[in-house]
């Protein structure tokens, strides 16, 4: 029947607004059991597998995957492109702008509490401290009293960025929460009362919005608007400016980077450095790398950066956006809308794929930067919505299997160079596309499955645990 999807079991049952204890009920089980299946740490047997498919009401063999790259899932639509788009502090929308996130809506849920508890497991814990995501916490809860513990043993979480939350008053335990940071700021509980963000587009396949767009004779863009809510345009003008503000604040600074490896700022050095001879494609890429260097040492820093999609990739986009606009003066408008079709594509990898480090590795937060950002060139440039495709297939396609090992948990080595190394390979997946489209065998929909497949086969000490990899090494 093929391999079980153990996502798919709860993905039915948030589908169905029924938490993992009133599963378990249902099933005769211990919500314990319902989460180790979940999170692929033990499969149903035959018959609870008929169980599941009668409660959910769907065939058994929706719970398997038959064909991971041919298989057709049913489109249940996207979010809008403000819930990828986000401004926010570094230096990981996972381990800081997440929790962050989901501290501020358990402190606001208990606003008589006098002390919080907050245990982080997984990732969260193993890569928290250099990250700050403790810090993040503590400030979050700020002025009421938080005690941060970091719980590297259990395996039994539901998600690799997993964190329990408790409020206590008078002693007294009087709630308790379980968050999932599952990417890009993103959180979601394991709880019936929260309210995923709606599903603005009907629309989750890329297949899907190009006929839509090609029967309509529409851009990318223009399909974005037609589905984001009022406001969404003077949104995207604020992100933009949020984006070239961490550029110009990048490449105004100098010195080294916290956390103890002793990394050199570098974005002003490269911007500054320009050799008599230099030809243009060296300058190019000169200057590409010094913008996408100024995002990254702005993340690394703890200050303001756009996700694009995460934290730790927040310099890709940005900086081959900002090198056009200076060296071709596109308007603000049409970098805009740029955005917005890297949005879309975004949003397609975080709806069918994954942009979380910890879920799938580094090819899913520097893969994607770059996918998005070829398909904003190829917008900016007035490619045809199949080149777009292409070059955004292209771009996220030799990322594929990439690591995501970060020196001391640190958002420093590899990940500021590597946002310099895919904003260049961007622009060369761009102009491979406008040359070859025609001849491309694979889709972007398809490479797209093949990330989360290989980001699930991905050995878990190279998913943001710094624990393989570069991170190693002794520097
Ligand atoms: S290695 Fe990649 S995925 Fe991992 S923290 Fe760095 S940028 Fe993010």
């Amino acid at each position: 029947m093929g391999i079980l999807n153990h996502a798919k079991i709860k993905e039915l049952r948030i589908k169905n607004k029924m938490s993992q204890k009133e599963l378990g009920k249902y099933m005769g089980i211990s919500d314990r059991a319902v989460s180790k299946w979940e999170s692929g740490l033990s499969n149903p047997s035959g018959q609870n597998l008929i169980k599941i498919a009668k409660i959910f009401n769907v065939p058994v063999e929706c719970l398997f995957d038959n064909d991971i790259l041919t298989h057709e899932e049913k489109s249940e639509g996207m979010e809008s492109i403000t819930e990828l788009y986000k401004i926010g502090r570094g230096p990981s929308s996972s381990h800081t702008i997440g929790p962050e996130k989901a501290c501020l809506f358990f402190k606001k849920r208990n606003a008589d509490a006098d002390c919080f508890k907050v245990t982080l497991f997984g990732s969260l814990a193993k890569t928290g401290k250099g990250h700050g995501t403790d810090t993040v916490i503590k400030k979050t809860f700020y002025p009421v009293e938080c005690s941060v513990e970091f719980d590297f043993a259990s395996a039994d979480i539901p998600h690799p960025n997993t964190m329990d939350m408790i409020a206590f008053k008078s002693g007294k335990q009087i709630d308790k929460m379980r968050a999932l940071s599952v990417g890009g700021g993103s959180i979601s509980f394991e709880n019936r009362d929260f309210q995923p963000p709606e599903r603005v587009y009907a629309l989750s396949k890329f297949d899907d919005i190009c006929n839509y767009c090609k029967n309509k004779n529409i851009k990318i863009w223009e399909y974005a608007l037609e589905n984001e809510n009022d406001g969404f345009m003077e949104y995207m003008l604020k992100i933009w400016d949020a984006m070239k503000a961490s550029i110009k604040n990048g490449l105004a600074d100098s010195g080294v980077l916290p956390g103890g490896l002793s990394v050199q700022k570098k974005a002003k050095i490269l911007f500054n450095s320009q050799h008599i001879d230099e030809t243009a494609q060296t300058r190019e890429n000169r200057m590409v790398c010094a913008y996408a260097f100024a995002v990254g040492e702005q993340n690394a820093s703890g200050e303001t950066i756009v996700t694009a999609p995460t934290c730790g990739a927040a310099g890709v986009v940005p900086a081959v956006l900002f090198y056009e606009q200076q060296n071709n003066n596109y308007s603000d408008e049409q970098i805009v809308k740029s955005l917005i079709t890297a949005g879309i594509i975004g949003n397609l990898i975080k709806t069918n794929g994954s942009i979380s480090g910890a879920e799938c590795g580094c090819q899913a937060e520097i893969g994607s930067a770059c996918a998005m950002a070829a398909a904003a060139l190829g917008e900016l440039f007035g490619l045809g919505i199949e080149k777009i495709e292409y070059a955004s297939e292209i771009a996220i396609e030799h990322h594929l299997g990439l690591t995501c090992d970060p020196i001391c948990g640190l958002v420093q080595i590899p990940c500021i160079e590597r946002n310099a190394v895919a904003a260049m390979r961007a622009i060369n997946a761009v102009s491979l596309a406008s040359f070859l489209w025609d001849t491309r065998k694979i889709s972007l929909d398809k490479v797209i499955l093949t990330m989360k497949e290989t980001g699930r086969d991905m050995h878990k000490s190279y998913k943001e645990t710094s624990e393989a990899g570069l991170s190693k090494l002794d520097l």
